[in-house]
């Protein structure tokens, strides 16, 4: 059965004395982390901070119907957007603030005793990705408790999602405006979006290739894949499959099954 999503536990909402309160030896923290980045002439910068978001509700609503308790931080918004910077809105930082950054955030949970922080993440720019596997990394980062970061661009996960994530034409397209029409539809310039001709560039392709900027790759409106054929109804079905890669990722790492956690 899916879980209802948005009943997972705000640790922000909480006050100090609910959150000594819970099991926190059991207890996942997770950390959604997006970036205000360009995302098309119909999406908001804020896109990737909505879907992470939404990974990390699902996710931690799966982890507690498994029998692992879970909470969810606020969401992390800047981080390194280096391919979309010269884009009027996006904010980027250093991979070495937001490395440092996470590292803390873990290192604050670790002392209040909590057993793991996981990364909710789909924001793909290599610097940021780099920033989350330095934090996530024991020999790098760690901050005391472990970290959990599934990387969608990585096997087995990425292997989960649609099609269009799988070509690499995946930014502010079909996959992700599907997520945002789910999620925030009142945030989606939906006439604009229905006009867009797809860009099929495949930005993993292209990042391998050398390409360091949106435009170098050829999205000249900072979007790639295709934006008219997004639907809430697949965003509904693929939050549900990015919060099962979240809470199969965490049981994976701390070396509980599947079924461990129960029904
Ligand atoms: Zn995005």
């Amino acid at each position: 059965m899916i879980p209802e999503a948005r009943e997972a536990t705000q640790l922000a909402e909480m006050t100090w004395e609910e959150a000594r309160d819970l099991e926190r030896g059991r207890t996942i923290a997770v950390l959604p982390v997006g970036a205000l980045e360009a995302h098309g002439p119909h999406l908001p910068l804020a896109t990737d901070g909505v879907i992470a978001e939404a990974m990390a509700r699902a996710g931690a609503a799966l982890l507690v119907s498994r029998g692992v308790p879970a909470v969810v931080l606020p969401v992390l918004p800047y981080t390194v957007a280096t391919f979309a910077a010269e884009f009027p809105g996006t904010i980027s930082a250093s991979a070495e603030a937001v490395t440092a950054l996470v590292t803390d955030v873990a290192r604050s949970l670790g002392r209040h005793g909590f057993r793991a922080l996981a990364i909710a993440n789909a924001h793909l720019d290599p610097g940021h990705l780099a920033s989350l596997h330095a934090a996530s990394d024991p020999a790098t980062g760690g901050g005391g408790i472990p970290i959990v970061f599934p990387d969608l661009t990585r096997r087995p996960w990425g292997n989960r999602l649609t099609d269009e994530f799988k070509s690499g034409a995946c930014h502010a397209g079909r996959f992700e405006g599907s997520i945002v029409l789910a999620e925030r539809p009142e945030l989606v310039r939906d006439d604009v979006r229905r006009s867009l001709t797809a860009v099929t560039v495949s930005l993993s392709s292209a990042i391998a290739e050398g390409k360091r900027t949106f435009e170098e790759a050829g999205g000249l409106r900072a979007y790639f894949g295709d934006p008219a054929a997004a639907s809430a109804r697949e965003g509904r079905r693929t939050i549900v499959t990015l919060g099962e890669i979240l809470a199969d990722a965490v049981l994976e790492a701390l070396g509980g099954s599947r079924e461990e956690a129960g029904t």
